[in-house]
């Protein structure tokens, strides 16, 4: 929660909990948050639950922690409250009947009967005719012998918004000026006829409703603009909500592979993956931000105060956006190397923990060693899931330590397993168990009496001690592992 607002601006995030939160929903997010963030404004969060068959409680207590683990914080909404609540739609059915109701009476909606075999046959005569397809008014003055008509088929009626005749064109705060000709938006439905309330009623009733005064969204929302401004004039004159349209800014497309849009399918789509791996919440939005926005020319690395305090909203970019994980990555790299130790180390334990190498919660030594190995490895790494491979060695006891034979067998050949019987002799030997120490040692052994190059002398050594091919600095990691570690498991691969 932030201050009380300093400003009357209100933006919405208004997620279906459908599904598992995608990137083009949180840089939709991001967006919003910053925006308002800049302005002093107030972020409401509001849950769009009124799809019964596709929302679940999973999906939603996903979007609030993902919300949550990204630092969107949110000022009304779901679990903090606010003055114009509830945030779940599907707590608010009878506020849409009784506006749909008000519509109705007000003449600025209609009961229509049509079938939908009628509506197909007539939009199929309209094609045949080179007449644009699409609802023709045909209830929309009925007369009450049509509608006692209609009744006695048994007939259950849509509710019909009544669009008016004109061109409508606004001011679209990415696009500049947009216009839609009449002909292509055609009355449509607010209500099902099991009195079920639609998208098109529930999310500008809710606008409206909870004051918002900017309304940033996907561009794959923009053709149901004409038909909200609409909407928001017919409220305006029944007296719903503040009766001023909010203005409208149209996000552009986010282009994944081959370009073609992103799709929330795509691997990359997902957020919960990205958490898994390892990013940053920093480093993510960082990237997520320069899908359509930049705070400056040359300038890609930014922390979310930097974000919040440039973003304007005519700096977004209307043309597509591609998608570029390995930008990504490298932006989440350099939000990793910016860490402190410290601040490394914790990040890094829930995805040890995760894997089941340290306890939970983490002992002190174990956290003593995290922290020790963390500037090993801060350097290296471009998502914290990494520290896994690169550091678990540490946390492996001995008992379940084991060289992966086929991966060593490249350098464990039988002269690799003579390098690993020289080190044991030469570690074995070190006065005191530290770096410099232990790389002299190694160095005077292998690359000047054994005459091996560096790569022949330390690839079998770490394959030993690390069990890996590629491991952090080795003579650091010697260190970390502690001379009788090393020396155990040196001498596993001599006698096995
Ligand atoms: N619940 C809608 C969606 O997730 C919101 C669209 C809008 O922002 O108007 O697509
Ligand atoms: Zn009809």
């Amino acid at each position: 929660m932030t201050d009380a607002p300093t400003s009357p601006v209100r933006v919405r995030f208004c997620p279906s909990p459908t599904g598992n939160p995608h990137v083009g929903l949180i840089r939709t997010a991001l967006f919003n948050w910053a925006f308002v963030r800049h302005l002093g404004g107030t972020f409401v969060f509001r849950i769009e639950d009124t799809d019964v068959s596709r929302d679940s409680k999973e999906s939603y207590d996903t979007m609030l922690d993902v919300m949550r683990w990204l630092g969107l914080d949110w000022d009304e909404g779901p679990e903090v409250g606010g003055p114009l609540g509830p945030y779940r739609q599907s707590e608010r059915y009878d506020i849409y009947e009784d506006v749909a109701a008000q519509l109705l009476a007000a003449g600025r909606a209609y009961h229509c009967y049509c079938s939908h075999a009628e509506l197909e046959e007539r939009n199929a005569r309209a094609r045949a005719e080179g007449r644009t397809p699409g609802y023709d008014g045909h209830c929309r003055d009925l007369t009450a012998d049509q509608v006692s008509a209609y009744g006695a088929e048994g007939r259950q009626p849509v509710v019909r918004f009544r669009m008016p005749d004109n061109t409508i064109t606004f001011h679209d705060l990415v696009r500049g000026e947009i216009s839609f000709a009449s002909e292509h938006v055609r009355d449509y439905v607010l209500v099902r006829a099991n009195g079920h309330p639609l998208y098109t009623l529930v999310n500008p009733v809710d606008d409206a409703l909870m004051e918002i005064t900017h309304v940033l969204r996907g561009e794959d929302l923009l053709s149901s603009t004409p038909r909200q401004i609409a909407l928001y004039d017919a409220m305006a004159e029944i007296g719903v909500g503040s009766g001023k349209t909010p203005q409208f800014g149209h996000l552009p497309y986010v282009m994944g592979q081959g370009n073609k849009k992103l799709s929330k399918r795509d691997p990359e789509s997902s957020l919960l993956g990205y958490r898994v791996r390892g990013f940053l919440p920093e480093g993510l939005l960082n990237y997520l931000a320069l899908l359509g926005w930049a705070i400056a020319e040359d300038r890609d690395i930014f922390s979310m105060d930097e974000m919040v305090e440039s973003f304007t909203i005519d700096r977004v970019n209307p043309n597509p956006a591609r998608f570029d994980m390995k930008k990504c990555e490298a932006i989440n790299a350099s939000h990793l190397r910016a860490l402190s130790v410290d601040d490394l180390a914790e990040r890094v334990i829930p995805y040890l923990q995760a894997a089941g190498l340290v306890a939970d919660p983490v002992s002190p030594p174990e956290r003593a060693l995290i922290v020790a190995a963390a500037p090993l490895i801060l350097e290296r790494m471009t998502t914290l899931g990494e520290a896994v491979d690169m550091i678990g060695f540490l946390f492996v006891p001995e008992a379940e330590f084991t060289v992966d034979l086929d991966d060593a067998a490249k350098l464990l050949e039988s002269d690799g397993v003579a390098v690993v019987r020289a080190a044991y002799d030469a570690l074995n030997v070190v006065q005191s168990w530290d770096t410099p120490s232990i790389e002299l040692a190694l160095r005077t052994k292998l690359v000047e009496e054994m005459q091996l190059k560096p790569r022949h002398a330390f690839g079998p050594v770490r394959v030993a001690v690390t069990g890996r091919r590629i491991s952090p600095p080795l003579f650091e990691s010697l260190e970390l592992l502690g001379r009788e570690r090393s020396l155990s498991r040196l001498s596993l691969l001599l006698v096995g």
